[in-house]
Order: C-alpha cells, then sequence, then structure tokens
C-alpha cells in the first residue's frame, strides 16, 4: 500500500512478515541487497525490534516522531529480508497523522521505503506513486503533498562513540551533533565492506530523472545562454533579470525548506516535459539542509 509520510511517499507492509516485504521489492524492483526502514508509533515499540543505547534515546526523544531514521542493533524475529540480512535494523517514528493511523490500526511495524521504482526520483505526492507504481500496488492512502519532500536522515549509533551519517535530510548533522554533544562522521559504517550496506540511500546515482542533469556551482544569466534551445534551467533562488519559460527556481527567496519540498516534485516535471538537459544549481552553503538538497541534486547528476 502506498503511503503518505512527511518526508516522502512510501510502500508499506508488515515488518515482520517476509512474504509481504517480498513484496515490496518486487513492486520497486528494489535489488534484496538494500535494507528496508521499519516505521513504529513510539521509541518504546521501537525497543520491541531494536536495542537502543543511550545515545538512540536522546536522538529519538529530540526528533521522533518526524524525519530520522536511527540504524541499532537489531532484534530476534526482524526477517532478514527487512534487513538485507545485516545484524541491524533501520527504525523510524513518523509524523504524518496518517501514516500514524495506519500504524495503529494496524499494530504492527510497518517497512516503508520510498513509493517508485527503483533508482528514480522519490515521489511526494499519491498521483507520483500512481505514475510509478500504479498498476503494481493495490493501494494508494492520499495524504497531500509532503511537508519535508526528502528521504529521513540517516544516522548509524549502534557505536555512541562514533555516530555516522549515512544519509542528510532534514534532521540536520548539526542538530544530531548538537544532541550527542561530538562530532558526526559520515558515510560508511567502519569495518563493514558488506555488500548490503551499499544501498541506495548510498549510491551515488540514485533519485535520478531519465533527463541527464547537470549540476553547477553558480547559475547566472551568461550560462543559461551557452544551453541547448531545450535545456531546463532550475535556479535555487528566483534569478533577477533571467527570465523564459525554460527558467527554474527551487524557492522564489531561496527558503531550502521551500526548496526541499519543491525539489523532487520539479525534476519529475521537467524529466516529463521533453527537455534535453536539467541544469540544476547547488545550494551555495554547506551546512543545514543545504547538505540534503545538494547530496540529492549530486545523485540526480551523477552517472552510471
Ligand atoms: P528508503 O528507500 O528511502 O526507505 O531508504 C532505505 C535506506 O535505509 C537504505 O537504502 C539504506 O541506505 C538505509 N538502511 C536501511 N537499513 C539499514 C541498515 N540496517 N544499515 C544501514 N543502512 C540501512
Ligand atoms: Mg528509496
Amino acid at each position: 500500500m502506498g503511503v503518505p509520510t512527511e518526508t516522502v511517499y512510501g510502500l508499506a507492509a508488515d515488518a515482520l512478515d517476509a512474504e509481504a516485504c517480498a513484496g515490496i521489492y518486487r513492486a520497486k524492483g528494489r535489488p534484496p541487497t538494500d535494507p528496508l526502514i521499519v516505521h513504529v508509533l513510539s521509541a518504546r515499540e521501537a525497543e520491541k525490534i531494536a536495542h537502543l543505547n543511550p545515545a538512540a534515546r536522546r536522538l529519538a526523544a529530540a526528533f521522533w516522531p518526524g524525519p530520522l531514521t536511527l540504524v541499532l542493533e537489531k532484534r530476534v524475529g526482524v526477517p532478514d529480508i527487512v534487513t538485507a540480512g545485516l545484524g541491524s535494523v533501520a527504525v523510524r517514528v513518523p509524523a504524518h497523522a496518517l501514516f500514524r493511523r495506519l500504524l495503529r490500526v494496524t499494530g504492527r511495524p510497518l517497512a516503508a521505503p520510498s513509493a517508485n521504482p527503483f533508482g528514480y526520483v522519490s515521489p511526494t505526492t499519491a498521483e507520483h506513486v500512481r505514475v510509478g507504481l500504479g498498476e503494481r500496488i493495490g493501494h494508494i492512502l492520499d495524504g497531500g503533498a509532503c511537508s519535508v519532500g526528502l528521504e529521513s536522515t540517516i544516522v548509524d549509533v549502534r557505536d555512541p562513540a562514533r555516530p555516522r551519517l549515512l544519509r542528510p535530510g532534514a534532521i540536520t548533522r548539526e542538530q544530531v551533533e548538537q544532541v550527542l554533544r561530538r562530532k558526526v562522521g559520515s558515510g560508511r559504517t567502519a569495518g563493514s565492506a558488506r555488500k548490503a550496506q551499499l544501498a541506495p540511500g548510498m549510491l551515488k546515482r540514485h533519485y535520478s530523472p531519465r533527463t541527464p542533469v547537470t549540476l553547477h556551482e553558480r547559475l547566472s544569466a551568461k550560462a543559461v545562454t551557452t544551453g541547448g534551445k531545450k535545456d531546463a534551467w532550475v535556479f535555487a533562488a528566483r534569478p533577477k533579470g533571467v527570465t523564459g519559460d525554460n527558467i527554474f527556481w527551487l524557492d522564489p527567496r531561496g527558503d531550502l525548506r521551500g526548496a526541499a519540498r519543491r525539489l523532487f516534485a520539479l525534476l519529475r516535471r521537467l524529466d516529463n516535459a521533453g527537455h534535453t538537459r536539467i541544469h540544476l544549481e547547488k545550494i551555495p552553503d554547506h551546512a543545514g539542509l543545504a547538505e540534503a538538497l545538494n547530496d540529492r541534486m549530486a545523485r540526480a547528476a551523477a552517472r552510471g
């Protein structure tokens, strides 16, 4: 079932039912090496499927319900298919009212990756889900457009002394560091050369439109004149003195929350509009939400 969350739309199934979870992989065309995030109603429910250490509890208290996923040691009973055979499980407590109702009604933890064919831009409306997976899934709950618009922040806190940001998101690195009172590393956890860790959130190319994408440090009126007639240009904020029906912006004032909400919907729209190339301007910052936005734009632009 397609379900709304505050991050992106998810494709949900009972996380304790291996056969139901196999259906998620089939519908998405997702490789079995790519583990799923399990959604529960509260930190207390999370304790039933994972071991929360004090660092995890602090993050849970600060950011749940919300767009933060924690990678934790799993408890027995979580099917291998959910964790791609890893000893860890990714858990999140979502804030979206409709998704929470579904969790309450079913009384089950729900595994829910983004509701899109594997590798494509994540869906932020029910219509995106219908277009991408409508023929493969029975039901879609329409909860309106996602308020965050980017996939959850993923933090591996199994070793509280060495927390790692596996995927940047709306809960920023700085926010996590403030709560943990220590620096947060990046990328794969030390010593884990396991294939299963090479998951989409961590693949170089992911969240990608079919149209070729070029990422630019800066866009200008001059840059726009150098491209082909059917190129689309996406500025971080509304540009002064540049107009045309191929000129777009993520947010009129360059507000990052607005940009996050619109990025995926805009990429999809441009992908369907017959442009020969999509040019994206990086957010002129590294901190805060800029890290997640630049990460997604870099993945959309990555080749192969
Ligand atoms: P999504 O498709 O947005 O639900 O993203 C799921 C992502 O969560 C995966 O692609 C991984 O990057 C990450 N993930 C899930 N479970 C684990 C785990 N046990 N260890 C590390 N990363 C995980
Ligand atoms: Mg995904």
